[in-house]
């Protein structure tokens, strides 16, 4: 049994049977560095594919299938304070600076093969319409403006590219559910930024916004389904985990763990996943180190 801590939520991850996997059609593997050494030789195995050879006891097993162990740590190493507060997320020698210095708008792209062609390694936001994207991404920057401008009228159904400290790029992607769009609209969405993820060869990983203030939604599922089912990385990032007392229904904390119960019966590893607030900063510097563990070991 591993417990997770973080300041106002603890998230305690109860084992799995190998059963509870067997029941579910959709095994997904969760590729987390889009490198093709790790792809042929995954670092983070399952219980069930570990060889036989190799001794492991229980708890590294559990820790494999629920912690996101990055390339350079050993599981005998494993030390909780490797562990990110608030995130399954453990740092490894690759995270390093992470903080933003300089910020700039770059593009706006309608397709895949309009975006920058620099080759610099890209890290995508995306989320429900409403699931607070912006907020986060101010958040991060430390600046009031930077994602309004993909609010602007015209630019919400674009790829935007924000440089980050000269050497890599944030991409605001386009929401999805919006409750006011037509149908076909939606459509126009989903083929367009599809397009976006089967194309772009720099997409180091996906931020996966999910709104913990509301109970799971299918739409955000679906959409973490299809990135599992097409190996695109990802990381789960619950925002506004401040609403400790919602209006009306559960708290972030059971809707969390809602989420996470699904998440497991569909994924062979749970994704790296992490609690944030852009009111409180909750989680901010822990998810810019994250994002900096990736990158730097893409880049490198
Ligand atoms: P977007 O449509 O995904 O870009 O969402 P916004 O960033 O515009 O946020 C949508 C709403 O959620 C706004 O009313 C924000 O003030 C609110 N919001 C965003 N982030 C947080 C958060 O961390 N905590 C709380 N309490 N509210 C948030």
């Amino acid at each position: 049994m591993v417990i997770l801590r973080c300041r106002f939520l603890t998230v305690n991850l109860a084992p799995l049977r190998p059963s509870h996997f067997q029941s579910h059609k959709l095994l997904h593997t969760t590729r987390f560095f889009r490198t093709p050494n790790l792809i042929s030789t995954p670092r983070i195995t399952t219980s069930s594919s570990l060889p036989t050879s190799r001794s492991i006891s229980d708890e590294a097993r559990f820790a494999r299938s629920v912690l996101f162990i990055p390339p350079g740590v050993e599981i005998e190493e494993l030390t909780d304070d490797m562990v990110l507060p608030g995130s399954n997320i453990v740092i490894g020698p690759f995270a390093g600076h992470s903080q933003i210095k300089q910020v700039e708008f770059v593009k706006s792209s309608a397709r895949a093969r309009d975006c920058p062609k620099d080759d610099l390694p890209e890290i995508a936001i995306l989320g429900r319409s409403n699931v607070g994207k912006s907020s986060l991404i101010n958040c991060l920057v430390r600046k009031k403006e930077v994602a309004l401008t993909s609010k602007k009228p015209g630019k919400t159904q674009l790829i935007n590219h924000f440089l980050v400290n000269k050497s890599w790029y944030i991409v605001d992607l386009p929401g999805y559910g919006f409750a006011k769009v037509s149908e076909a609209a939606k459509t126009d969405w989903s083929a367009f930024t599809k397009g976006y993820f089967l194309n772009r060869d720099t997409l180091v990983c996906v931020l996966l916004l999910i709104d913990a203030s509301v109970p799971p939604q299918k739409i955000d599922l679906d959409c973490a389904n299809w990135l599992g089912r097409n190996n695109v990385p990802m990381t789960f990032v619950f925002t506004k985990c401040d609403k400790m007392k919602a209006a009306k229904g559960k708290r972030p904390d059971e809707n969390i763990k809602a989420f996470q119960q699904i998440i497991r019966e569909n994924f062979k590893q749970h994704p790296p996943w992490i609690l944030t607030s852009s009111v409180s900063g909750l989680g901010r510097d822990e998810l810019l180190l994250h994002m900096s563990q990736l990158r730097n070991y893409w880049d490198q």
